[in-house]
């Protein structure tokens, strides 16, 4: 074909021309036979010039390439317009590429053939997909972005018939593993998290990083209830398994907040806003728990989120105060010092008391700069009464888990000025009980200040002894309720006769608290308690009311 009549070789010199053309070129007759191409055409597909002009009666290309490369000659040779189309082409290397074919047309010596030009896009698509795909995933996990969760939810939305549930996950506790263990660490730790939170969910189901170490798992079609709370389950024990960190085991928990909807029920956003009212639930129910949204609990979140925000009000501006409760010596009858305990002014609900709202300040983290509050307010106070009176400031086992108490309480007592002698600092058991080893390192940094240690509500809870082996205690304080029962109870009055006797044993001062009446008062006295504190002595007021009595120089 394409020789001239004068024996001028018009294919020899077409050739040559179309082999200095780079893109690879390639002419068709309607057998879709290839009948001319140019080198880079060979170069590209990876095959010779003979096998591909023998195409394509071999097998150079995978059947359904060549369906697809016939549609569109036929779509050239039957309808007469330009094609161009992108196709998948593998290569002789077996790599598949990516190629968009441009056809056109020809009419030669009365015969119509189609000129091929392909532009390889193979790179672009690559990055194009590479830049979707980082659009749609979080790079330290590979999981779903929050961006590919939203449109999962949408889809699920608008297909699915079935219930399906949104989980949000929170990993508790994470900050202290950046803070101690280092951000390596803690990207280890949401990268493992991560893996074992799609290892156990089907393949159907969405897992997704929201960031920081906030996680969401959308369980699609028939996440009934039982499904729904084994991956709860699951989710609980894949965050309490130990942790193989480069710095060591750690051991974190979850908190999970679950919502079901169907179909029609709500949109995405709405599904999330349920997904976190449950979540923030679960954390306030002391974090490493599930809690399923209702509508119950949307109205008391709503409540609590109010009240959390005044308290954030409170603390900013000057709603807090604090009163003080004398403590007085059994033996000499003087007042010895002082408690600090917090009071809320608010606005429309008048004094509101620590037991109503410290457990949400504990929850929401709030109790952190509230106890630097107290402790500041409080030595402040102090810092003018006459000595040797001292101020006992309750904290609470939170402040122990985040930042540097030590460092805070260093800080605070020197810019009060208060001699650090004068200080004693309440703790419960629970410092004891979670993470002890970080507890009492911190502890002995404090009393290494000079600070003294109270064990406060001793006979509650566990009421270990080995808290006593854990720590020196320079006091430790009997709970009101052993103090209120005293005197009708047997079981109560034994107990707090251990306890004084405990003490004298362990060189420990001891105080009884809640001691509301005179025969309580005669009966501690009779046993040798060294303190009492209770509504008997005084109620626990503002500083000024004890102005001009206890404060004076005795
Ligand atoms: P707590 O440390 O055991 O404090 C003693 C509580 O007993 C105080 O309650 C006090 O008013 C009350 N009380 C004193 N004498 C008597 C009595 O004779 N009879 C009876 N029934 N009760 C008496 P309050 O002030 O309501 O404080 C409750 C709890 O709130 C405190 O228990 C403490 O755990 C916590 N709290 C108070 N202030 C703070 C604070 O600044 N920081 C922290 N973390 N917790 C605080
Ligand atoms: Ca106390
Ligand atoms: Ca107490």
């Amino acid at each position: 074909m394409l020789n001239s009549p004068e024996g001028y070789d018009r294919a020899a010199h077409v050739q040559a021309i179309i082999d200095v053309i780079p893109s690879p070129i390639f002419v068709k007759n309607k057998a879709h036979r290839i009948v001319m191409l140019n080198s880079s055409a060979c170069e590209f597909f990876g095959h010779s010039r003979e096998s591909l002009l023998n195409y394509p009666d071999n097998t150079l290309f995978p059947a359904e390439e060549v369906r697809v490369f016939h549609e569109a000659d036929d779509r050239v040779f039957l309808g007469g317009e330009d094609d161009e189309s992108e196709e998948q082409i593998t290569d002789a290397a077996g790599c598949l590429r990516s190629v968009i074919t441009r056809k056109r047309l020809v009419h030669l010596d009365n015969t119509d053939y189609l000129v091929g030009i392909v532009t390889d896009i193979t790179a672009y698509r690559a990055s194009q997909a590479h830049s979707h795909y980082l659009a749609f995933h979080d790079t330290l996990t590979g999981l779903a972005n929050r961006a590919l969760l939203a449109e999962r939810i949408d889809q699920a939305l608008l297909r699915s018939v079935h219930h399906y549930a949104l989980l949000y996950i929170d990993l508790d506790r994470f900050k202290m593993v950046n803070d101690i263990h280092g951000h390596q660490a803690g990207d280890e730790l949401i990268r493992m998290f991560g893996a074992r939170l799609s290892g156990i969910v089907r393949a159907c189901d969405t897992v997704a990083r929201l960031g920081g170490d906030e996680f969401a798992i959308l369980l699609a079609n028939a996440a009934d209830k039982p499904n729904a709370a084994e991956v709860c389950r699951r989710v609980l024990t894949a965050a309490s398994d130990v942790f193989e960190l480069p710095g060591g085991q750690v051991t974190v928990s979850a908190s999970i907040g679950v919502v079901f909807a169907r179909t029609e029920d709500i949109g995405e956003i709405e599904l999330q806003r349920r997904a976190d009212i449950a979540l923030y639930r679960a954390k306030g129910d002391g974090r490493g728990c599930a809690r399923i949204f209702t509508d119950a609990l949307d109205q008391a979140v709503r409540h609590s989120q109010v009240f959390e925000a005044e308290l954030r009000e409170a603390l900013a501006t000057v709603g807090l105060e604090l009163h003080y409760q004398p403590l007085v010596s059994l033996v000499t009858g003087q007042v010895e010092g002082f408690e600090a305990l917090i009071r809320w002014q608010h606005p429309t609900r008048g004094l509101v008391m620590p037991n109503d709202f410290i457990p949400m300040a504990e929850a929401s983290g709030l109790i952190v700069p509230l106890g630097e509050w107290v402790l500041a307010r409080a030595c402040a106070d102090a810092a003018s009464w006459v000595p040797p009176l001292h101020l006992s400031v309750n904290v609470s086992p939170l402040q122990f888990a985040h930042g540097d108490l030590a460092a805070m309480v260093e800080r605070v007592v020197g810019e009060s000025g208060i001699d650090p002698s004068r200080l004693e600092l309440e703790i419960t058991e629970g410092v004891l009980v979670h993470d002890a080893e970080r507890g009492v390192a911190l502890l002995n940094r404090i009393r290494a200040l000079g600070v003294r240690i109270v064990l406060d509500d001793f006979g509650t809870g566990y009421s270990s002894l080995s808290y006593f082996r854990q720590f020196p205690f320079d006091k430790v304080k009997i709970d009101r309720s052993f103090v209120a029962d005293m005197l009708t109870n047997s079981h109560a009055r034994s107990i707090v006769e251990a306890v004084i006797s405990l003490g004298r044993g362990l060189d420990l001062q001891v105080v009884a608290e809640g001691v509301e009446t005179m025969d309580q008062l005669a009966l501690l006295q009779e046993q040798g308690c060294a303190q009492a504190q209770g509504y008997l002595i005084s109620r626990p007021m503002p500083i000024s009311y004890f102005v001009g009595s206890a404060l004076r120089a005795r």
